[in-house]
């Protein structure tokens, strides 16, 4: 969803009062804001949980949400992409999840909504709240760029799950296939920090992920992918809490694979409209028309590297 850098969150730190509010269990609950919930530790990283007046039930639901949330999105980075983070559960009509934003202006911020009427099977087949979670990972980067932001947190919340084994591969290639069509340049449209339409901002900014993510594989021999690079500019920028200059973070995640296809692809594609063959792509990968009913091919010249990315983590386990 948008991140929303005007949205305005004041953390107002009250140590006597959160100390002794129910939920706050942990050592360093002191620095969560007044009114939270429940204190979450997740691999090292503090997440206030602000839920209102939820019931006891619905805490129950929403807390199992955010902890597999977050185990995702910290077994794709190495670790939970922020040591604090407040998340601003609110309640809507019906039985979806509505939309989030992730925001850094006086501390880190997410919010999202969850209907009243929402299930545990509902919530886990969200894609909200880690979407929001992989924006914790990139430094500010500047509105310009933003399709850099949005095209990351697309293209991570379906590979991270996968891995994760929170959503069926087949159906992240679906998605692919079926939406990065939408971030084709259309007649008369610029470059990639020249557009800012929802199809090119969000994906758009997928595509130019896995284009990256495919060279990366490619000039490695398989070795390391995207995923390599995402994890040391978190390391070195420390992410979202921070600003930094486009071509910087693209330079350490580049260093990281020791390749430039992160700097390159930019360099291409970011005044000049780029017609990526995509149906050579799906080609090369191996991804068919339909991947939810028909067979991949595993023949196809770039099948190792498409099973790489979305390979479930458990299976990489010793092996990075
Ligand atoms: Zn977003």
């Amino acid at each position: 969803m948008q991140r929303a850098a005007a949205r305005r969150i004041t953390l107002v730190c009250n140590f006597i009062v959160l100390l002794a509010a129910a939920g706050c269990s942990h050592a360093n609950a002191a620095a969560c804001p007044l009114h939270t919930t429940e204190t979450l530790e997740i691999q090292g990283s503090t997440l206030c949980l602000r839920m209102g007046d939820a019931s006891p039930s619905r805490r129950q639901l929403l807390h199992t949400w955010v902890v597999r949330s977050a185990n995702i999105v910290a077994n794709y980075y190495g670790r939970f992409p922020a040591p604090l983070v407040v998340l601003n559960l609110e309640s809507m009509d019906g039985a979806g999840v509505g939309g989030g934003h992730a925001t850094n202006d006086s501390g880190l911020a997410i919010a999202a909504s969850a209907g009243r009427d929402v299930t545990a099977a509902g919530l886990s087949d969200d894609w909200v709240l880690v979407h929001e979670m992989v924006h914790l990972a990139l430094p500010e980067v500047g509105r310009r760029h933003n399709w850099l932001a949005e095209g990351l947190a697309t293209y991570v919340e379906g590979v991270a799950r996968a891995q994760f084994g929170n959503r069926e591969i087949a159906d992240v290639w679906a998605e692919n296939r079926h939406s990065m069509p939408m971030g084709l340049p259309r007649s008369g449209e610029g470059g990639m920090d020249q557009t800012s339409t929802w199809g090119r901002t969000y994906w758009g900014g997928a595509l130019y992920c896995l284009q990256a993510e495919v060279a990366i594989r490619e000039q490695t021999g398989n070795r390391v992918g995207l995923q390599t690079a995402l994890r040391a500019i978190l390391e070195e920028t420390g992410g979202y809490g921070f600003e930094r200059n486009i071509d910087e973070v693209l330079r350490i995640g580049d260093a990281a694979t020791g390749t430039r296809a992160l700097e390159d692809l930019y360099q291409q594609s970011k005044i000049t409209p780029q017609a990526v063959d995509l149906d050579l792509l799906w080609s090369r990968l191996g991804v068919p028309t339909d991947p939810k009913t028909q067979p991949f091919d595993h023949h196809a010249p770039l099948a190792a590297i498409r099973i790489a990315i979305t390979a479930p983590y458990k299976s990489r386990i010793g092996k990075r």
